[in-house]
C-alpha cells in the first residue's frame, strides 16, 4: 500500500510530466474512483486547463489548475500514475487517462492504473475535508518533537497505531511505522502514554531514517520495482538485522506488525494511581 515515500515519488514524476502543461484530453468511466462526482466532471473541468503545481500532503496528491480548481489523488491500495505515449494502448486496470501538451515536449499521456480501485480522484474548487484533516507531513513540515510527544502522551493506543493516525502525522503507514520503531528500538506494543521524551526522540529519528531510506531505495530502483529492502517489515521469522534474534509478528489495530522482541524495548504505562501505604 503506497505510503509517504511512494506518494512523494509519484509527486515528483507527476511534476516532471505535468507542470506547466495543458490538458488536451481527460477521460474516465470509473464512478467509484471519481466519487462523489460523476466521471463526466473530468472532461468538463480539466479540458484546456494547465497544471500550476503538483503538491503532496501525507498520502494525498494535489494538482493545482490555472482556474483555481484542484485535483486530489489518493493511490488507495494499488494505484499508480504512469507516463505513456499518446498512441500507447490502454493499460490493464487503467481507470483515468489525461493527455497533455507542453511547448518544449512531445505530447504525453498520463494514465492512472488501479487494479483494486481503492484510490480516489476528486476534482473540486472548494476546500477538501480529507486534505484539511491531515496532520503535519514529516517531509514538508518536519517532525516537531513537542507536539508529537504531547499527542503520544495522551493516547492509550499502542505507539504503532498512533503513528499511523493521519491527523497526528500525515503519510505514515504500516511500513514506515514498523521500520521507524525498529530503528528507534521501541516495541510497537508500547502504549503512547508510556513513552518518555527520549523515547519520542528516538522514534522521530527512526521515522526520518525510515522515510529517507525508502525514498532513496525507490528512486534508485525507478522505474523498475525491485524487491523491497525493508529491515523488518514483512520479515517475520528472519534474523533481526541488528541482534540476529528471530523477528516476531503480531497484529495491532488489524495490521500485521513485525518487530524484534529482543532489541525493541517495551514501555508499559503504570496502571491507575497508586496510593502510598
Ligand atoms: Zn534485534
Amino acid at each position: 500500500m503506497p505510503e509517504l515515500p511512494d506518494v512523494e515519488l509519484a509527486r515528483r514524476r507527476l511534476q516532471d510530466w505535468m507542470l506547466g502543461a495543458t490538458i488536451v484530453s481527460a477521460k474516465s468511466a470509473d464512478r467509484r474512483i471519481l466519487r462523489p462526482h460523476p466521471p463526466s466532471i473530468l472532461k468538463r473541468s480539466l479540458l484546456g486547463r494547465s497544471v500550476r503545481a503538483v503538491e503532496r500532503r501525507g498520502k494525498w496528491l494535489r494538482l493545482r489548475l490555472d482556474d483555481g480548481r484542484n485535483v486530489y489523488s489518493h493511490l488507495g491500495m494499488t494505484g499508480r500514475w504512469l507516463r505513456r505515449e499518446p498512441d500507447a494502448p490502454r493499460e490493464q486496470a487503467e481507470r483515468v487517462r489525461i493527455d497533455l501538451v507542453r511547448d518544449d515536449w512531445p505530447p504525453i499521456s498520463v494514465r492512472y492504473v488501479d487494479p483494486r480501485r481503492f484510490g480516489r480522484l476528486v476534482v473540486t474548487g472548494k476546500s477538501f475535508p480529507e486534505w484539511e484533516a491531515l496532520g503535519p507531513d514529516p517531509l514538508i513540515d518536519g517532525i516537531r518533537l513537542r507536539p508529537l510527544a504531547q499527542a503520544l502522551a495522551s493516547t492509550r493506543r499502542t505507539v504503532k497505531e498512533a503513528l499511523m493516525d493521519q491527523s497526528l502525522l500525515a503519510g505514515v503507514g504500516n511500513i514506515v511505522a514498523t521500520e521507524a520503531l525498529w530503528y528507534g528500538r521501541i516495541d510497537p506494543r508500547s502504549t503512547g502514554q508510556a513513552l518518555s521524551y527520549p523515547d519520542v526522540k528516538r522514534i522521530a529519528r527512526g521515522l526520518r531514517t525510515a522515510i529517507r531510506k525508502e525514498l532513496a531505495d525507490l528512486e534508485a530502483s525507478y522505474p523498475e520495482e525491485l524487491p523491497d529492502a525493508f529491515r523488518v517489515y514483512g520479515r517475520a521469522g528472519e534474523p533481526c538485522p541488528r541482534c540476529r534474534s528471530p523477528l516476531s509478528r503480531i497484529v495491532l489495530g488489524g495490521r500485521s506488525t513485525t518487530y524484534c522482541g529482543r532489541c525493541q524495548e517495551r514501555r508499559r504505562a503504570r496502571g491507575g494511581r497508586r496510593r502510598r501505604a
